[in-house]
């Protein structure tokens, strides 16, 4: 088990802490707490409304910049030639860093042509903006259209226990890609799965730990929990001392792969 994949020359560490629907002072002093946890890899988006946060934390927080792998999204209001550098600089703007080590669009977006938002997008990238770049919400057919258009490194999906990806990861598999699990704890409902609390209990950990676990067992495949409890983000960030066995994983395969916490009215043709 790595703790890291390397893509495209790039470092990334397999856990990291998602800041989604955490703002303010609150989202200052949990990515401060995440850092001093051991966190390397921090996810926010333009949407999250807290890049200054974020950024104002790491600059605090005594770990080297070049030590942090942080991502953020542009939102698809921003997907045009000349909107999408400019969201990109209003972003580093925030964050206080002159690139980002994974640039994402955050969903698709069928009004604006996906050639003329990943040319954008990968100058960004040309430019040292972006070490990476890559896509969120992409179903296969989409990500493969856009591995065409560019240098696409990252698809960035709902994935957990009750969720399966198995399209992407092939995908991933072929192209070298990665793939990072969001809602990987199914919003929290994992900690209330008999399975997994059953599975966890045998290794003295909790349902949040196996479903992490679980999910770090496939290659290619990063994890970005989110808490705005200090003790279950050292939780989430301790997945690596302990092991499924293959028993125990078949067990999580078989829960039912259907369910979907995330299906907002923009959101793509799942199966495209
Ligand atoms: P999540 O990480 O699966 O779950 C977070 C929820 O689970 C919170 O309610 C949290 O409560 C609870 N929780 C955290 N650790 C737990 C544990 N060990 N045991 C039980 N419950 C636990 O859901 P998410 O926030 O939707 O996703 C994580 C990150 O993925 C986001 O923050 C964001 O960075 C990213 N994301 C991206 C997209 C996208 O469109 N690209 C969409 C959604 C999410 P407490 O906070 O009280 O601990």
């Amino acid at each position: 088990m790595t703790q890291t994949i390397d893509v495209q020359g790039v470092t990334v560490p397999r856990v990291g802490f998602g800041t989604w629907q955490i703002t303010g002072e609150e989202c200052y002093e949990a990515v401060r707490h995440a850092l001093e946890l051991g966190y390397r890899h921090i996810d926010t988006a333009r949407a999250y409304d807290n890049e200054e946060e974020v950024g104002r934390a790491i600059a605090d927080a005594g770990v080297p910049r070049e030590e942090v792998f942080l991502t953020t999204k542009i939102w698809t209001s921003e997907f045009g030639a000349d909107a999408l550098p400019r969201a990109a600089a209003d972003s580093l703007r925030k964050l206080g860093t002159d690139h980002v080590d994974l640039l994402l669009l955050h969903w698709p977006n069928p009004d604006v042509p996906l050639e003329e938002t990943l040319g954008a997008l990968a100058r960004e990238r040309e430019a040292g903006r972006a070490r990476l770049i890559g896509v969120s919400n992409f179903p296969p057919g989409l990500l493969e259209r856009a591995l065409r258009l560019g240098p696409v490194a990252n698809d960035q999906v709902e994935f957990h226990p009750y969720l399966g990806q198995d399209r992407l990861l092939a995908l991933a598999e072929t192209h070298e890609l990665f793939v990072t699990a969001y809602s990987p704890l199914a919003q929290g409902d994992v900690a209330r799965d008999a399975v997994l609390r059953e599975i966890g209990e045998e290794h003295g950990r909790t349902p949040g730990q196996v479903a992490l676990r679980w999910l770090l067992d496939h290659e290619r495949v990063v994890v970005v929990p989110k808490s705005a409890s200090p003790q279950r983000r050292a939780e989430n960030f301790d997945v690596f001392g302990f092991e499924l066995s293959d028993d125990q994983r078949a067990r999580i395969d078989a829960l039912p792969k259907d369910r979907r916490q995330g299906d907002p009215s923009w959101a793509p043709d799942w199966n495209a």
